[in-house]
């Protein structure tokens, strides 16, 4: 099971938009079998997922996600209204090509601009963003019906680069600009736990939308797909905000709340391993709190790497935990001894912290002296494993923490047990 579960590790953040999407294209191949009753959910259905997912993304203040449910949204009601009036009228397809432009264009944007939250004072802008763009379509959708539009518009539409179905020129373009950008920001970060589920989502949700605007004409596609691009960004969000619970923010490594969790789960068989950075307050000290957190996360990204099954956590501060689940402390010693010396071995490449704001006299700077500088740190590790079967977890950690003690006092960087 473990060995499986390794293997999928580096698949890990696109797994569950992988999965939705699948499910699309099988809800797709199954559809005409629906029975009759089920017919609801296709109307229903993108509804209700991307209403929970906008008001998801406004609860945990998540714009970028916000602004890409809510661009969903406002398509799939404005479609689903113009469709009221035929598939090949006017309006739906006004709204289908003003849809296919702009979802995407928000998306961009979403991705261009800084992630600021729902509340933040600027956000009047995408308010007034979001009203240009409804009025403006329901301007244009209503040609011939109302007597404040003429019907101009209706040749427009005929234009080679707005002309559909498929997906109108215009509206690829946009699509391949925003996914490039969308692309870039997902890419897989290293270590893999760096990689935001938000940021694969927004890629995931694109693919899912351009399937629902390029099969528009199929029965059933265009809901399946936009049903699978609010789920896709559904989940997405949940994923992140078990990320903030459950990671580090700093390091990226499982949080002491994901340990606490972990520790119950341990059967009678397991050694835990606590690691303490040897003297980093004085390291602090000479060299600034900016580069002991760099410090801090480069050695974090050596104990993600740890051998012989173990998993690495943040306890706290400069404090590790690595936990190995199913292991005899004379197993894990050997590489525990491997790791120590691997880290007081390991020439840290850092960024200065004293980098001038100014960019031109950082450049000047930059061009006199290297901009990094390489540090090094010792760490010190005590190692125990439950003395009989009544032993809990919460124990071993207490006597691991007493062996970590044993290795500060022997004189630090080595093991103890
Ligand atoms: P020892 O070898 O006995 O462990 O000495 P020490 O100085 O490492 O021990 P102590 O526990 O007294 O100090 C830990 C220091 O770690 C205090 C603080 O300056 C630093 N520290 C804790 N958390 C962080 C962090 O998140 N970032 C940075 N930069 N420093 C941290
Ligand atoms: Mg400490
Ligand atoms: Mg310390």
């Amino acid at each position: 099971m473990a060995v499986t579960f390794s293997v999928l590790r580096p698949y890990r953040p696109v797994l569950a938009p992988a999965v939705i999407l699948l499910a699309a294209v099988l809800g797709l191949a199954a559809g005409p079998a629906l029975p009759a009753s089920l017919a609801g959910l296709k109307t229903l259905g993108p509804g209700i997922v991307l209403l929970l997912g906008t008001g998801i993304g406004a609860w945990f203040n998540r714009g970028r996600a916000f602004i890409a449910l809510a661009s969903l949204l406002a398509a799939f009601i404005g479609y689903s209204l113009a469709l009221e009036y035929g598939v090949d009228s006017f309006a739906a397809r006004a709204v289908f090509t003003a849809s296919a432009i702009f979802v995407p264009l928000n998306f961009l944007l979403a991705l261009v601009f800084p992630e600021r939250g729902i509340s933040h004072h600027f956000n009047y802008r995408w308010f007034m963003l979001a009203v240009v763009e409804t009025v403006f379509v329901t301007w244009i959708a209503s040609a011939g019906h109302s007597n404040l539009s003429g019907t101009v518009w209706r040749d427009l539409l005929e234009h080679w680069l707005l002309r559909s179905p498929p997906t109108p020129i215009l509206g690829r373009s946009v699509f391949a600009v925003a996914f490039v950008a969308a692309a870039i920001r997902a890419w897989p970060k290293v270590p893999v736990s760096e990689t935001r589920p938000l940021d694969i989502g927004l890629v995931a949700a694109l693919v899912a939308f351009f399937t629902a605007c390029e099969w528009a004409d199929k029965p059933g596609a265009f809901a399946g797909f936009m049903t699978a691009a609010g789920t896709i960004l559904l989940v997405s969000l949940l994923q992140e905000s078990h990320r903030l619970a459950f990671r580090d923010e700093l390091t990226g490594l499982p949080s002491r709340r994901a340990l606490e969790e972990r520790l119950h789960g341990l059967g009678p068989v397991h050694a835990i391993a606590m690691l303490d950075v040897d003297h980093f307050k004085k390291f602090n000290d000479t060299h600034g709190h900016d580069i002991g957190d760099q410090v801090l996360r480069l050695v974090a990204a050596r104990l993600a790497q740890a051998t012989g099954g173990g998993t690495a956590y943040r306890y706290g501060g400069e404090e590790f935990c690595i936990l190995f689940p199913e292991a005899r402390l004379a197993d894990t010693r050997p590489h525990l001894e491997k790791l120590c010396a691997d880290i007081a071995a390991y020439q840290m490449a850092v960024r200065r912290d004293d980098r001038p704001k100014d960019q031109e006299a950082g450049t000047k700077l930059r061009s006199l002296r290297s901009p990094e500088k390489t540090l090094s740190v010792t760490v010190s590790i005590g190692i125990a494993e439950p003395q009989d079967a009544r032993a809990t977890p919460a124990e071993v950690l207490r006597a691991a923490d007493r062996a970590l003690y044993r290795a500060k006092e022997g004189g630090r960087n080595r093991v103890s047990s």
